[in-house]
């Protein structure tokens, strides 16, 4: 990988945790609990804790890729970064760009 790419990599990690921050504020507002007095309908109220529920599990993958994100950023300027944990083969600037969090190339991934 050039140092050019991994500029763009970088470039592109501080993009996505910039983005997963506003969306994990966003998803802690909406995933405070519902007050039982509050004046919802039932089915309104199943509705709401349905949704609820997606969200918490939305919350949890943000917070996860915000981690391997912020670890990633550690990592981009060592000499493994973007080398396959498995194979020790280069992940390629492909995988890297769309998933900097990487650490094994497709094939092992799989
Ligand atoms: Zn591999």
């Amino acid at each position: 990988m050039t140092q050019e790419e991994k500029n763009e990599i970088r470039q592109k990690i501080e993009t996505d945790i910039q983005t997963l921050k506003a969306q994990i504020l966003a998803l802690e507002e909406k995933t405070r609990p519902i007050s039982p007095d509050c004046s919802l309908g039932r089915l309104t109220r199943l509705e709401a804790m349905g949704e609820q529920h997606v969200n918490n599990k939305v919350l949890d993958e943000s917070r996860l890729r915000l981690t391997r994100l912020q670890n990633a950023l550690l990592r981009i300027d060592k000499p493994m970064f973007g080398i396959c944990i498995e194979c020790e083969e280069e992940i390629g600037f492909g995988r890297m760009s769309i998933r900097p969090e990487s650490v094994r190339c497709v094939e092992c991934a799989n």
